[in-house]
């Protein structure tokens, strides 16, 4: 699989446009806004964009899908039902985070634990790893060890948990339990700020690192 990070919105938000290199098709995670960035990656790639995937309901994360699926004439999947309270609150979120574009939606599939998505041949698997929100979910490509994680994991950090329904515990336990079992060399996309490995957060990341007891 490849991929290309398109920081999108004020908040740097990467967008990730991720495709099969054989076939061509692709999906875009996280179209938060700048939909024209967006839309000139995918046209500088030459990919054909099948899906959006969606991995939490934050207005940086998703307040452009609706109108890239409108766009592109493609459904949206994702995220976990537990966050439709977020995305039907958009206008809110919008109205706070200055996001003025951001608008709610109904994804054409919501997603859960266990399931998979695909892009064209790729496989990718669903985790469902709430904290940061309750209906967060990451998307993982084991053949090619890489891992899109939104929010709830950055280089050296990890999501904030104080908004509505924000969950510590259940975050650093999400990253434990459903990430690290993915394997040290799983390299990763998170929301803001530049990729890591799993290997290099179990040993530096100060909220997560295999040292830190909670
Ligand atoms: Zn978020
Ligand atoms: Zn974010």
């Amino acid at each position: 699989m490849r991929y290309r990070i398109v920081p999108v919105t004020r908040f740097r938000q990467n967008c990730s446009l991720l495709w099969c290199p054989d076939s061509l098709r692709a999906a875009v995670v996280d179209p938060g806004g700048d939909l024209e960035l967006i839309q000139a990656a995918i046209a500088e790639e030459g990919v054909a964009v099948e899906k959006i995937l969606v991995t939490h309901g934050h207005a940086d994360h998703s307040g452009g899908a609706a109108e890239l699926s409108e766009c592109l004439g493609v459904p949206i999947e994702g995220p976990h039902p537990d966050d439709g309270f977020l995305i039907d609150g958009m206008a809110k979120q919008a109205a706070r985070t200055g996001l003025t574009g951001a608008r709610g939606f109904t994804p054409d599939r919501w997603l859960d634990e266990g399931e998979t998505v695909e892009i064209g041949p790729l496989i990718l698997s669903v985790l469902h790893c709430p904290g940061h929100t309750p209906g967060h979910i990451v998307f993982h490509h084991p053949a090619s060890k890489l891992a899109v994680v939104g929010d709830v994991l950055f280089r050296g950090s990890i999501g904030r948990c104080d908004g509505p329904k924000g969950d510590h515990m259940q975050l650093v336990n999400a990253i434990r339990g459903k990430l690290w079992p993915l394997g040290n060399d799983t390299e990763f996309i998170p929301g803001h700020g530049d990729m890591s490995t799993f290997a290099w957060e179990r040993a530096a990341n100060a909220y997560v690192c295999d040292f830190v007891e909670y």
